[in-house]
């Protein structure tokens, strides 16, 4: 029996010290926070997509950064194992489109309870408001913690589980990467990830709130595409959001820094432009004698209306009957091409994941345990991983601490 401490009571430390706990350690679980799995609790919109039930090659294929890193990791405790772990202290779980696992109660609260259920029955010595400062290293060896009010915890093993950068106010502040320095790792840049853009257009607050279902975007480094997807996307007061527009974030992240991009919407993706020239015709033969702003409430959210308008130079009062070919093709281009600069990401403070960490080369895969400093583990998003939405990031946060816990 060893003695191990976990610092970070999200979800790699807790996978990590239930892991350990079954492994008949003498475990304690370290959390600054006044209760468990801060985080966790407003994941997947309070509801925690807790994983994806997809198989393991689409697990891969969703993982941005270091994919190749997490192949121990992801087959030693699985999408699967996790699912039966969480059934195991009685959480009934459910699989919505893509795949995408909650708790049939769509309350995160209800998966924070499992696990606390798991950790005491593995054993596990829980620890609230205990902020750990420092590594002790001693002999070469990391040999504890020492905490914010001076207390020093002897360790045969520590797991460091402290999360990354983002969303701070759930505690996730940055302690991990500072440690692992200390402890001689290198941390790679730190950026925002799976965020929102922000766009200097000047009619971009006008369409804040505005949710477009099923449309196609294109993000453009000038002429070469750098990513697309179909999906939904949110208008905000500063820029673009929603699920479609997130993803892309951790793709382009880097070249934004560099100069704008350009993001093109296809509104009409079903429609190539000669169907759609026959719809907009078909809709402005119904409106024959109304003006052309009062033509277009079939083709568009209201709230694009305007928009539309002034982008489609076409004047608002216009007769629908005298607008020409070439307008009615402006207006149809704009519909499969709505363009939007982007000019920078939101911080942090939005950011659903950290992209960079510790550098993956530095820690033994099989393990998690770090090649530089013997007794050292690593778990979670502080290390260089991260994954699309869907459940990923957080099988990567299950799949590591899981390693991390087992192999000691
Ligand atoms: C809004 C939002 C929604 C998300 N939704 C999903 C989703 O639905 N599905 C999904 O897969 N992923 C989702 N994610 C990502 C997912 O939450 C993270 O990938 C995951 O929580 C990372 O787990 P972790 O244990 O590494 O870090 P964290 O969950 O951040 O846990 C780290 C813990 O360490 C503690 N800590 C830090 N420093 C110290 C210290 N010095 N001493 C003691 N304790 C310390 C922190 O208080 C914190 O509790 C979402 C993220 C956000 C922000």
């Amino acid at each position: 029996m060893r003695n191990v401490i976990v610092v970070g009571g999200g979800a790699a430390g807790m996978a990590a010290a239930y892991a350990a706990g079954k492994n008949k350690h003498r475990v304690t679980l370290l959390e600054k926070n006044e209760k468990l799995g801060k985080k966790l609790y407003i994941t997947g919109k309070g509801r925690c997509n807790i994983t994806n039930a997809g198989d393991m090659e689409d697990l891969f294929a969703h993982v941005v950064t270091n994919s190749k890193f997490l192949y121990s990791a992801f087959y030693g405790f699985t999408n699967q194992d996790m699912m039966e772990l969480l059934e195991k202290y009685g959480l009934r779980l459910k699989v919505e489109r893509g795949s995408r696992v909650f708790p049939e109660s769509d309350k995160s609260s209800d998966v924070i309870k499992t696990l606390s259920a798991a950790l005491k029955d593995a054993g596990v010595t829980v620890r609230l408001q205990t902020e750990v400062k420092d590594l002790i290293i001693r002999d070469g060896r990391c040999a504890g913690v020492l905490l914010l009010n001076g207390e020093k915890l002897d360790a045969d093993a520590v797991i460091l589980a402290a999360g990354g950068l983002s969303y701070p106010a759930t505690g996730s502040t940055g302690d991990g990467y500072r440690m692992a320095k200390v402890a001689g790792h290198e941390v790679t840049d730190l950026h925002p990830g799976l965020v929102p853009f922000i766009s200097s257009e000047s009619w971009i607050g006008e369409l804040q709130g505005l949710s477009l279902k099923n449309v196609t975007v294109t993000i453009w480094d000038g002429k070469k595409k750098l990513y697309q997807e179909m999906g939904e996307m949110l208008f905000t007061h500063f820029g673009v959001s929603g699920p479609a527009i997130l993803s892309a974030s951790s793709l382009v992240g880097k070249r934004l820094k560099k100069g704008p991009l350009m993001l093109g919407i296809d509104l009409k993706p079903a429609l190539n432009h000669q169907q759609l020239d026959e719809r907009i015709l078909r809709d402005f033969e119904a409106s024959k004698n109304r003006q052309f702003k009062n033509a277009l409430d079939k083709l568009y959210p209201a709230r694009l209306i305007p928009v539309m308008i002034r982008r489609s130079g076409i004047p608002e009062d216009k007769k629908v009957n005298e607008i020409t070919r070439e307008e009615r093709g402006r207006l149809g281009a704009l519909t499969k091409n709505f363009t939007v600069e982007l000019t920078g990401l939101r911080g942090f403070n939005e950011a659903i994941i950290t992209q960079g960490g510790v550098r993956v080369k530095e820690i033994n895969p099989s393990t998690m345990e770090s090649r530089l400093l013997p007794g050292l583990y690593m778990a979670g998003e502080m290390l260089d991983l991260d994954a699309y939405t869907g459940g990923y990031n957080l099988q990567i946060a299950w799949s590591t601490g899981w390693t991390a816990g087992s192999s000691i």
